[in-house]
């Protein structure tokens, strides 16, 4: 596997002056993991997201919603990231800086899922291999490794009456609608809800650019599955070739990641549910689409300490990026944990009726006790000794049954309320079983989620897109973007604006914007330095207008055709094009219908 070297100055330098990402209200001094997407950005963006939602919602068919960010405390408490969302801090004793623990120990040691161990574990790390700050250097043995919640929390109106928090993922949205959303779905499983949108994060120490900030854009999948039957089509994904670094590979001894294709991954057991497999294939065929490189990227399973208590497994994929490996999505089965703790918490119901192909036909055995008799029997506890005989009845009919063939007929059950044990004559139950047809039953449908990082990625593409050259003894940098995504898809340049090619060439942008492509336009400057500049922003055709181009070719049906050049940014090869055509050969090139060798 070829890392290669961090990039992460040269990219933060071209990704500021160019206008991809900048850190945010520089001008008060900025505040880390905030960063605005500039022109450049904010297109690049725009475009990775929608080959997202071509891939994850329209091709899979699934349903896209849009939730707001500000979500209030009960679904937290629900959802359990009141609780549980925290991540380690510990804080120097000398300067007062904040850092996250487990980071401290990964970048000192060789331990490598530190918020595995556990603050405890990780405190009794920094003093044992006396770790110190990395702002000051002070020892940090000895100080206390705590949980920090990562969430914002804000309040909804005025007074502090209703707490809410900015939601720090956006699958909650999808979850908290789950009746609903089932009903558009007319309560036909397996259906999917995605959901790209911004997700806040207070993180810590926020670090590495775009990495680990503290607003982000999520892309979220959430499957929603019956467990007993729904099965995924592998056969669409099942060559896909990816690189997995099983937990087993990552506690061994010299384990490295396996070349395997979906197929064989499931095959030889490395990933166990078909349904993540699925979607690794599918991700895998997505981040190729939008320019990372496969030789930087890998599936990492999580480890047992890694994995929370409801997922039965979970993949992050991983990109190398800034001289390390970072988690750009995770890929988990979480079983019916979301669904259930909602169903718990709220009023509503989040399940869905399953029919059954047949109606089948159940014994139900019921109870209707003689209160005359239990009254002045149990006296108070009477009502909690007949909800107990309804129990008994549903858990444990042989109990009554028994009973019934006991002592001719006299037998009792037994029951306990509040800890004492109280017999009751069957007889006196009212014990009976009914025969009842049944055509479905209620299921909470399990959740597969891949939940995408957008930020992440777009860094990723960045970082894997980068390339330095000479071309005709000139050192030239230049993104090679695929074209589906560059934020502009296409420079038009007049070779001169004088006689007339400058009102030319405008006329071709015009053309091009027309047919919906992004188009840049420039005439300032010797050719060489725009054409540089847009290799810089990763444009991958820039159109030339020249002498051939008008005169008596263009709008005379008599004349030859006027002609345009266009230049491959990556090759720089450069090939002379019909200008009627002009149009229609750059969609069909930006849709890759058509290479540009075949021009
Ligand atoms: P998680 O819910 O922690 O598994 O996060 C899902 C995805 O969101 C990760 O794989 C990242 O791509 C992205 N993500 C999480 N935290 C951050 C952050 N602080 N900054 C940027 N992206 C993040």
């Amino acid at each position: 596997m070829s890392e290669g070297e961090d990039r992460s100055g040269d990219l933060t330098e071209l990704a500021k002056r160019r206008g991809f990402f900048l850190q945010s209200a520089g001008a008060y001094g900025g505040v880390s993991g905030f960063y605005t997407f500039g022109p450049n950005g904010a297109s690049l963006k725009d475009n990775v997201e929608d080959t997202w939602r071509d891939r994850f919602t329209v091709r899979e068919g699934n349903m896209e919603i849009d939730a707001p960010t500000v979500m209030p405390e009960p679904v937290f408490e629900a959802s359990g990231h009141l609780d549980g969302f925290d991540d380690m801090i510990v804080e120097c004793p000398q300067c007062g800086a904040s850092h996250r623990a487990d980071h401290v120990v990964e970048d000192e040691t060789d331990y490598e899922e530190a918020e595995a161990l556990g603050p405890e574990r990780v405190g009794e790390i920094i003093a044992e291999y006396e770790l110190v700050c990395p702002d000051c250097g002070t020892g940090l043995a000895g100080e206390a490794v705590e949980d920090f919640n990562l969430m914002f929390e804000t309040n909804i109106g005025p007074g502090s009456s209703s707490p809410g928090y900015l939601r720090p993922e956006t699958a909650q949205g999808i979850f908290v609608e789950f009746p609903q959303l089932a009903e558009y779905a007319r309560n036909q499983l397996p259906f999917g809800v995605t959901q790209i949108g911004r997700a806040y994060r207070n993180e810590i120490s926020p670090r590495k650019s775009l990495v680990r900030v503290r607003e982000f854009t999520q892309a979220e999948l959430e499957l929603f599955i019956d467990p007993e039957e729904d099965e995924p089509d592998l056969s669409t994904v099942e060559d896909v070739v990816a690189p997995f670094y099983s937990a087993e590979a990552q506690e061994a001894d010299g384990g490295e990641p396996r070349e395997l294709t979906i197929g064989e991954a499931v095959e030889e057991g490395v990933v166990t549910d078909p349904w993540i497999a699925y979607y690794l294939g599918v991700a895998t065929e997505w981040y190729e689409r939008i320019g990372v490189d496969m030789d930087r990227f890998r599936f990492r399973q999580h480890l047992s300490g890694e994995l929370a208590h409801y997922a039965a497994d979970c993949w992050d994929a991983e990109s190398y990026v800034t001289g390390d490996w970072v988690e750009i999505a995770g890929f988990a089965y979480r079983g019916d944990y979301d669904l259930s703790k909602h169903d718990e918490y709220s009023d509503e119901d989040y399940t869905v009726f399953k029919q059954y192909d047949e109606p089948i036909t159940v014994e139900r055995p019921t109870v209707d006790p003689d209160m005359s008799y239990l009254g002045p029997e149990f006296g108070g506890a009477a009502g909690d000794v007949a909800d107990a005989l309804e129990a008994l009845a549903e858990e444990d009919p042989d109990a009554f049954r028994e009973a019934e063939t006991d002592a001719d007929g006299e037998g009792t059950v037994t029951v306990e309320v509040d800890g004492d044990s109280h017999e009751v004559p069957v007889g006196q139950t009212g014990f009976a079983v009914e025969e009842v047809t049944e055509s479905g039953e209620h299921i909470t449908p399990h959740v597969v989620e891949p939940s995408l990082g957008i930020d992440r990625a777009l860094y990723t593409v960045l970082d894997h897109c980068y390339r330095e050259d000479e071309i005709d003894g000139e050192e030239r940098t230049f993104l090679e973007l695929p074209a589906e995504v560059a934020p502009t898809t296409v420079g038009v340049f007049p070779l001169m604006d004088r006689d007339g090619l400058g009102e030319e060439a405008r006329e071709v942008a015009a053309e091009l914007r027309e047919r919906g492509l992004s188009v840049a336009y420039d005439d300032s400057g010797a050719i060489g330095r725009r054409y540089r500049r847009q290799d810089e922003v990763g444009t991958p055709f820039c159109v030339t207008v020249d002498y051939a181009t008008i005169g008596e070719a263009r709008d005379d049906d008599e004349g030859e055709p006027g002609t345009v050049t266009v230049r491959e940014r990556d090759t720089t090869a450069q090939k002379r094009v019909d200008v009627e055509a002009l149009p229609e050969t750059l969609d069909a090139l930006r849709e890759g219908d058509l290479a540009f060798a075949e021009l």
